[in-house]
């Protein structure tokens, strides 16, 4: 049986002093027997004062991104040391947003994945086709072609967590639907079970990202290959977020 995994992704808000307010409103909201496992992925500036405001709660803590070298001379980076001083356990790599606007490519993915579970970090790994691709009738190559390039050269997954993310859902209001997000995240475990293995794919956990709100997560999540959620905007919000958490 595979755990269901909640995370937020914060993205480019909240500032370290407004963070803590919402740490602070999902420290209470949550009871710590939840169903689902619950990570919340702040900016850098953030994640210390999260730390200390999520601490003796059962929220796990994430970045958004990380760098595949140890240190030196990489200005604007972060290292995966660092992220796990800071009290990281997870850290979400190749999302649509730095594949689109900074150069992020199946090989720097691939780079990150590797240094991720080296350091011991759980990877959410994303994934996801653009509308012209789907419209194409692209979408399941071009998954196929991100997870071959991603995990490229690995012989052990760890405990590399999916997200499959379409990049026209992420911030549109338009989820996808159950059926269209169960078909892929199917295709996506048979992938995984050709990469790797048919374990490996049994217990590899798949979340849907893209519009994920209180209202549409019951019935993504009753689909049986989508393991959780990615949010974004609804993380922002302590009520919305938990109403996700508690459909898982
Ligand atoms: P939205 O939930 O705002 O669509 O964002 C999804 C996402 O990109 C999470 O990583």
């Amino acid at each position: 049986m595979r755990k269901k995994l909640i995370a937020g992704n914060w993205k480019m808000n909240q500032t370290p002093s407004q963070a803590v307010v919402l740490a602070d409103a999902l420290k209470k909201t949550v009871s710590g027997k939840e169903a689902a496992e619950i990570v919340v992925c702040p900016p850098y500036t953030a994640l210390i004062p999260v730390r200390d405001a999520l601490k003796g709660s059962s929220i796990h803590l994430g970045a958004q991104d990380l760098h595949w070298e140890d240190q030196g001379a990489f200005t604007g980076k972060i290292s995966a040391d660092m992220l796990l001083d800071a009290g990281c356990t997870h850290v979400i790599i190749g999302h649509s947003e730095q594949r689109t606007y900074f150069h992020e490519t199946d090989a720097t993915v691939n780079k990150k994945l590797i240094k991720a579970l080296a350091g011991g970090l759980v990877p959410i790994f994303c994934i996801g086709e653009t509308l012209e691709e789907r419209d194409g009738g692209r979408a399941f190559d071009v998954v196929k072609k991100q997870l071959e390039g991603g995990f490229a050269g690995m012989k052990d997954a760890g405990h590399t967590v999916l997200a499959y993310e379409p990049v026209w859902a992420i911030g549109t209001g338009r989820n996808a639907t159950p059926e269209q997000a169960q078909e892929m995240h199917a295709f996506i475990r048979k992938t995984i079970a050709s990469l790797f293995s048919a374990a490996v794919a049994d217990g590899m956990r798949i979340l849907y990202g893209g519009s994920m709100k209180p209202d549409n997560a019951a019935g993504l999540l009753a689909q049986p290959d989508i393991d959780g959620g990615l949010i974004g905007g609804a993380a922002l919000k302590a009520d919305s977020f938990y109403g996700i958490v508690k459909a898982a």
